[in-house]
């Protein structure tokens, strides 16, 4: 479908070529309809022809235990405050049946050779280059899958896990996950556990990225005490912004730039949208307007996409994967030039991975 493509990334400003996209957090994998994932399927966000279409090279896939009472409605309040009341926690064998699935169905795409799982930084530069598959780093979102005693996160390194939040919206052996609550600060509950902590380390170790996108404020402080890379948020926006518990106060925002992190700017409606409305109405130039608003506070090297396709509402505009040149569009409009849509789109990534995969690249 190369002549899809070609018109489809030309549309917004036709005399600029676009980057290729990395893209820091989908849930294609544990949607029901994962089986079409290869060849297209009719709902959703994310496949792999629209992400051909959207000039997506590489993302990073995750793996999701699921209790099954994640779509709540919200606590209904007086006072306006939308919240969501915590997720209950989610047993390890379970879980750990689960994302050994989900985790299998990647590989098998890989093996199907429709996707190259990455292992090395040299796997994420080779997709870059639009004659091979797209890269997917393998995430797992909360780690319940792992055992406390952390004895299966060797087997899940050699399976290839990449990338790994300690928690998901909700309490687990290592953490407290970030409770749904708008307006609230990100400050709703404890932190990290002692196992926590060892999980961090033991991921730094082995050169597994740490992702801070569901921690609570003080699991976020704890994880960046222990300084054991760059600070990531794989998919979250800014508070200032809209003042949801999910997203960065300026505080947070300052950490991740000392560190050498980044924000993957999330694409859901309601951690963009100062009324929080889980409303797909929603103009795509509020994502833009998150972007521009780290970039000036913290600089554009720390700024990168994290769509949360699959997992949360995606503003109409943009639509789902195939939408992305739209937004390359709107980030232009929002006064990025061509090295810093590259940095954004791409580079950023590159470079935070590297770091905590230990690897320049020159081993191959
Ligand atoms: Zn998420």
């Amino acid at each position: 479908m190369a002549s899809t493509r070609s018109s489809s990334r030309r549309t917004p400003v036709a005399d600029r070529a676009l980057p290729p996209v990395f893209d820091g957090h989908n849930d294609a994998l544990t949607r029901d309809d994962h089986a079409l994932l290869a060849l297209g399927r009719e709902g959703g966000d994310l496949d792999l022809p629209r992400m051909r279409a959207g000039g997506m090279r590489g993302g990073i896939f995750a793996v999701f235990a699921s209790g099954g009472d994640e779509e709540r409605a919200p606590v209904p309040r007086d006072d306006g405050v939308i919240e969501f009341e915590l997720s209950a926690p989610v047993a390890h064998e379970p879980a750990s049946a689960e994302a050994t699935s989900a985790a299998g169905r990647l590989l098998a795409l890989e093996r199907q050779g429709e996707l190259r799982v990455a292992r090395a930084i040299a796997d994420v530069d080779a997709a870059a280059r639009d004659d091979e598959p797209p890269v997917a780093v393998l995430h797992l979102e909360g780690a319940e899958a792992i055992d406390p005693e952390l004895e299966s996160l060797d087997l899940w390194y050699q399976a290839g896990l990449r990338s790994l939040g300690p928690v998901w919206s909700r309490p687990n052996a290592f953490g407290h996950g970030v409770q749904f609550i708008a307006p609230s600060s990100p400050d709703t509950g404890p932190g990290l556990t002692d196992r926590g902590r060892a999980l961090a380390s033991a991921c730094a170790e082995l050169g597994i990225m740490l992702d801070v996108s569901h921690l609570n404020e003080a699991g976020f402080w704890d994880l960046a005490r222990l300084e054991l890379g760059p600070i990531v948020a794989t998919h979250s926006a800014v508070h200032a912004l809209c003042a949801s518990s999910r997203n960065l106060t300026d505080g947070q925002l300052d950490a991740i730039g000392d560190s050498g992190g980044l924000v993957g700017i999330v694409f859901a409606c309601p951690f963009l949208r100062p009324d929080f409305a889980d409303d797909e109405d929603t103009p795509l130039e509020l994502i833009a307007s998150h972007a521009r608003y780290v970039a000036d506070r913290i600089g554009v090297e720390h700024v990168a996409l994290g769509s949360d396709f699959d997992g949360a509402t995606i503003p109409a505009p943009l639509g789902d994967v195939a939408g992305l040149p739209k937004l390359l569009g709107a980030l232009m409009q929002a006064g990025f030039g061509d090295g810093e849509l590259s940095a954004i789109a791409w580079d950023n990534w590159r470079r935070v991975l590297a770091e905590w995969w230990r690897d320049d690249g020159s081993s191959r």
